[in-house]
């Protein structure tokens, strides 16, 4: 990894003041801190500086000069991370992405539009809300368009539409030389050349940094529905959701939340849910008609694995009911187990497996003995989050999490599934990439080579 840079020199600190003006450096204790860590157990690191660029001009002159005296530079979306993936461990700067948060051009009759990478999707979607148009990725945290990008979140609407990955057409990258190029194309379909858009996006920013995408986005939908239906087992769960998936229905969303889980939301009194393996399920449609349909249908197959109970609501307001229910899970056991803090583990396996996923994760959490282990996940992507309690003054508690959570990981890899469903490599997952990817890992790297040669672009991830 390249050298760390605790501090920089006055010639550089010079240069990025008349590059960017010194209303956009900052190299106060106070941003230097804000900048350090993301919303992970990972250790904290100080950036030397934090650079607010405003076009892309800037973010190339930086990045040429950072390349030419190889500082390290970590781009900066909205730091809500859970892997460690923006914190800038070998200090330098930090590119934070603030002040380019404009939606560029939108082009209704495409469902596409040209936007900065920091701007955050729950603004976006507010003011796209005006042309009756959203972008579909949803991780729930306040995040910046530039680190889903980096990330390839995804999130509860996957099923309906994708990850992040599935939702850009084209980038507009600059490189850790400084040099700028454009990824991708706004026509549905092609087949011209290699994929670069796609290589760019989950890369975390170590390959190029963001600095605009065309996002695709959907109409807002007429109808809405929620379902909560609840299982003896969770194998009873799992295949209703390949059911429900085989017959040609097309849930937006198919959320699992494990019976530890529903105990911890009955607490609060604001939900009365049965203490069983629970799917929640949400459709959208065009007319009223094709949600009661799919709604039936959903209901019938949910009966045919010993379904215990179905509830159903038609309307945004039921929907938005149940969906602060499901997003409110973290923060409700969080609140309940004060002193216990928690790992938020991130694994997928085929859909067909889910289960012996789900089982071999709350054996791991079960067997450390404290409060708050539970599962939620995006049952549909065969997607889980174990929430690994440990205690935040005792290391061997926080080791025991570890390992546990590593256990999580081997077992998601052995069932042909992946260490990180939409959290991303960061720090924590770097342990299992040579498993995960085998002589692939090698390929990786070389590419990194090829587009940073000095690693100045988000050291010390992914390798
Ligand atoms: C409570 C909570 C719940 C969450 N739930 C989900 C969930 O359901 N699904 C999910 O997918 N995620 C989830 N997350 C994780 C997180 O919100 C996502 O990974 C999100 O995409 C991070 O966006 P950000 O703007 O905070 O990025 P940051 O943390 O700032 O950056 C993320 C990565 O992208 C890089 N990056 C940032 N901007 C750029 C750019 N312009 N160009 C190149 N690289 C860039 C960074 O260097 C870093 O590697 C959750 C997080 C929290 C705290």
């Amino acid at each position: 990894m390249i050298s760390p840079v605790p501090t920089l020199a006055a010639a550089t600190l010079h240069f990025l003041e008349q590059t960017l003006g010194a209303e956009n450096l900052s190299v106060t204790n106070a941003d230097r801190e804000y900048h350090a860590r993301d919303q992970s157990f990972h250790h904290a690191h100080l950036p030397a500086a934090i650079v607010f660029p405003e076009n892309v001009a800037q973010v190339s002159a930086i990045l040429k000069h950072a390349h030419a005296e190889k500082i390290p530079v970590t781009a900066w979306g909205a730091g809500t991370s859970i892997e460690g993936n923006s914190i800038p461990i070998a200090g330098g700067l930090v590119m934070d992405f603030l002040r380019m948060d404009k939606i560029l051009r939108v082009y209704p009759e495409d469902f596409q539009a040209d936007v900065q990478p920091g701007i955050k999707y729950k603004d976006m979607n507010a003011k796209l809300a005006a042309q009756g148009l959203f972008f579909a990725p949803d991780p729930g945290a306040n995040a910046s368009i530039g680190g889903m990008i980096g990330n390839n979140a995804a999130g509860t609407r996957t099923p309906g539409y994708g990850a992040t990955r599935d939702n850009v057409m084209r980038l507009e990258i600059v490189l850790a030389n400084g040099d700028v190029i454009h990824t991708g194309t706004r026509s549905k379909k092609t087949s011209s050349g290699y994929d670069l858009t796609h290589l760019f996006i989950g890369s975390e920013g170590t390959l190029g940094v963001v600095t605009q995408a065309t996002i695709r986005l959907h109409p807002i939908p007429e109808h809405f529905s929620a379902a909560v239906a609840s299982f003896e087992t969770v194998a009873d769960a799992t295949r209703a959701v390949s059911a429900i998936m085989g017959a040609g229905l097309n849930p937006v969303a198919l959320e699992f939340l494990d019976v530890a889980t529903v105990r911890e939301l009955n607490t609060t009194n604001e939900f009365h849910l049965r203490e069983n393996p629970t799917l929640v399920i949400e459709f959208h449609s065009a007319t009223a008609q094709a949600i009661e349909h799919e709604l039936a249908l959903a209901r019938e197959l949910c009966q045919d694995y010993a379904c215990l109970s179905f509830e159903a609501g038609v309307g945004r307001a039921e929907r938005d009911r149940l969906w602060k229910m499901r997003h409110s899970t973290y923060a409700v056991i969080v609140r309940n187990h004060p002193g216990v803090s928690f790992l938020i583990c991130d694994v997928a396996a085929p859909v067909s497996k889910y289960s012996e996923l789900v089982a071999a994760c709350e054996a791991e959490i079960a067997a450390l003995n404290l409060p708050g282990a539970s599962i939620v996940g995006h049952a549909a992507d065969g997607n889980a989050h174990p929430l690994v309690p440990y205690l935040p003054e005792d290391e061997a508690s926080h080791a025991r999490a570890l390992t546990a959570l590593g256990k999580m990981v081997r077992v998601a890899l052995a069932l042909d599934g992946t260490a990180t469903g939409e959290h991303g490599v960061g720090l924590g997952k770097i342990p299992f990439m040579r498993q995960e990817h085998g002589a692939s890992l090698d390929v990786m790297r070389a590419l990194k080579n090829l587009l940073d040669p000095h690693g100045i672009l988000n050291p010390g991830k992914m390798f």
